[in-house]
């Protein structure tokens, strides 16, 4: 039977509890248990893919096609395991699975109501995803206090029941502002989330605390009387410089052992934390550090957006950086800056290296082009993720082939070179408008090319192996067996995450290759197509693209091969 920890958060979002969640999961698995995460988002949304990337941070993709809450990529970055999709549970989920069995007919007969049927359904999800599991993580979005996280407190409870309450405990991630004009650390908040939580009868077994600063005697002493938890289940951990030093500070206040006696249970193994505390402090310190421009379009959103809109690209440089004792010093240029100032593009020669990232639409298009031209004319490292990739070959098609109007049928329908078109299979999902979850998406294996630089850095990252030992299990799994395409039989191949409707149009590939550009590795559908997954031109020092997102396939201590050769490269 899993034992089941539940995490909420009192005061405010914002505070971390991802990460501590995630880093929770991590210290678990160091002493010695199988260990995963499930997040539960209170919105009604189906699922993340059409929120606004830009409002609510990046869409995390999973293995197996979900489109999904970035935390779920924090779970995985610390955890470094692929977590489902079933791992995620939001509001509409489980109303519109509850809707469709009543109009199934399944509940004939019976009034349905918000109780027993919908805590019921949430249960049942949380079960199906713990089996295999010695501990299982649930994280509850939102802050307590929220009207609709209600119904999910009100499922713990009921899981608290099912399973037996001593094996289930509380987590309060709670947050103690320190106001500037009395610089003293206030509690009261963090009392009234204590009572709050009391309402949908739950008490906290640990409360930790988030502050700016440690927490002092004084405050731990005021939270554990009215809280009444004993002392030591009273946790500090204040701001630090980077993320994964926190299953460190947690260990430090021996957070793993408190867990497991409150169990009463003992740890498998001794815990050994060298390699993560080494990387921590290659991030923290690092020998040197280089400049990397992400262009992407950057419209409408404060500055504080930003960042979060590319989270898995910032960490999959850091897990990189981290492994080369790299630092790295993210610029965002926003690529309509290029458009507007053609002249403007030399600011580049700055750069270390150059990324262009996924992307929707045609705004900002042209400048991103530019960007890839002026990396590719001046030796700069370059790496194009997804819509990069595409943009990329429209590069080279208009100025290395002579197509003057290569494009992508993305942007314009009707152009005469059409080299990035639409999926035949997508065709008919966007003619009908279906937007919802029905792109291209998770992962899907790549035959790779003898003696690229991409399938070398596939290799020489140990990525290969595990690679080949995923795809011959998926090969036994009916459900997940599309996901291989058709495979030779003696292959190199390798799997990365997806989320796209266009790819390079068949048609152009010769003309393309013939003035230098290699495919590296493609993807051959069941009904015979090939898609081009990875292109790289040989005379640059490092120019590679994807039509992936290897962005959600790296973890700390186990960074992703094309975001290794890239800081390799910049490095250089
Ligand atoms: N817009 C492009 C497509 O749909 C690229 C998508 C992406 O970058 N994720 O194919």
């Amino acid at each position: 039977m899993p034992k089941y920890i539940v995490v909420a958060g009192g005061v405010m979002s914002g505070v971390g509890k991802g990460v501590t969640s995630a880093s929770i999961g991590k210290i678990l698995q160091e002493h010695g248990f199988k260990t995963t995460a499930i997040k539960i988002d209170p919105y009604i949304n189906y699922d993340a893919g059409t929120l606004r990337p830009t409002e609510h941070g990046e869409v995390w993709v999973t293995d197996d096609g979900g489109e999904i809450d970035q935390d779920l990529g924090t779970y995985e970055r610390f955890m470094d395991m692929d977590i489902p999709r079933k791992n995620n549970l939001t509001t509409g989920q489980i109303y519109k699975a509850v809707i469709d069995r009543e109009r199934a007919g399944k509940y004939l007969g019976e009034t349905v109501q918000f109780i027993p049927h919908i805590p019921e359904e949430i249960k049942n999800r949380i079960k199906d995803a713990s089996d295999e599991y010695d501990f299982v993580i649930v994280e509850i979005g939102g802050t307590i206090g929220d009207y609709e996280n209600i119904p999910f407190l009100f499922a713990m409870k009921s899981l608290e029941r099912s399973v037996g309450e001593k094996n289930m405990i509380y987590i309060l991630i709670t947050y103690l502002p320190i106001p500037s004009h009395i610089e003293e650390m206030k509690t009261k908040p963090t009392q009234q989330a204590i009572r709050l939580l009391s309402e949908s009868g739950i008490f906290p077994d640990f409360i930790i605390c988030r502050a700016k600063k440690p927490l002092d005697i004084v405050r731990k002493k005021k939270i554990e009387t009215y809280a009444n938890i004993i002392s030591e289940h009273v946790i500090s951990e204040p701001d630090i410089d980077t993320v994964y030093q926190i299953p460190l500070d947690l260990e430090r206040e021996k957070l793993g052992e408190k867990i497991l006696r409150q169990f009463g249970m003992k740890s498998r193994k001794e815990p050994n934390w060298e390699g993560w505390k080494k990387l921590v402090e290659k991030i923290r310190a690092p020998k040197n550090t280089i400049k990397i421009a992400i262009v992407g379009k950057y419209i409408d959103i404060g500055d504080y957006a930003l960042a979060d809109s590319y989270v898995s690209i910032n960490q999959s440089l850091m897990h990189a950086g981290a492994e080369l004792n790299v630092g790295i010093d993210i610029n965002w240029l926003d690529s309509k800056m290029f458009e507007k100032d053609k002249n403007s593009v030399s600011v580049l020669k700055k750069y270390g290296g150059i990324i262009v990232p996924g992307g929707f639409g045609s705004s900002g298009v042209e400048g991103k082009i530019m960007a890839i031209n002026y990396a590719r004319e001046n030796n700069i490292p370059f790496l194009g993720l997804c819509y990069g990739l595409q943009l990329a070959t429209i590069e080279f098609a208009r100025n290395v082939c002579g197509i003057k109007d290569a494009n992508t049928t993305e942007v314009n329908a009707k152009t005469g070179a059409p080299v990035i078109d639409v999926q035949v299979s997508q065709k008919d999902i966007l003619d009908k408008g279906m937007y919802g979850g029905t792109m291209r998406l998770g992962a899907y294996a790549a035959v790779m090319k003898e003696r690229t630089k991409i399938l070398k850095l596939y290799e020489e990252t140990g990525r290969l192996a595990d690679d080949e030992k995923r795809i011959a299990e998926l090969a036994k799994d009916k459900t997940q067996k599309f996901r291989l395409g058709i495979l030779p039989k003696e292959h190199k191949a390798v799997l990365e995450r997806h989320r796209h409707r266009y790819e390079v149009n068949p048609a152009y590939i010769q003309q393309l290759e013939s003035k230098g550009m290699i495919f590296s590795g493609y993807h051959e559908r069941e009904d015979g197509t090939k898609l081009m997954e990875y292109i790289e031109l040989p005379n640059h020092p490092y120019f590679v693209g994807t039509q992936a997102h290897p962005e959600f396939k790296s973890r700390m201590g186990n960074p992703s091969p094309l975001f290794y050769g890239f800081v390799k490269a910049c490095v250089k």
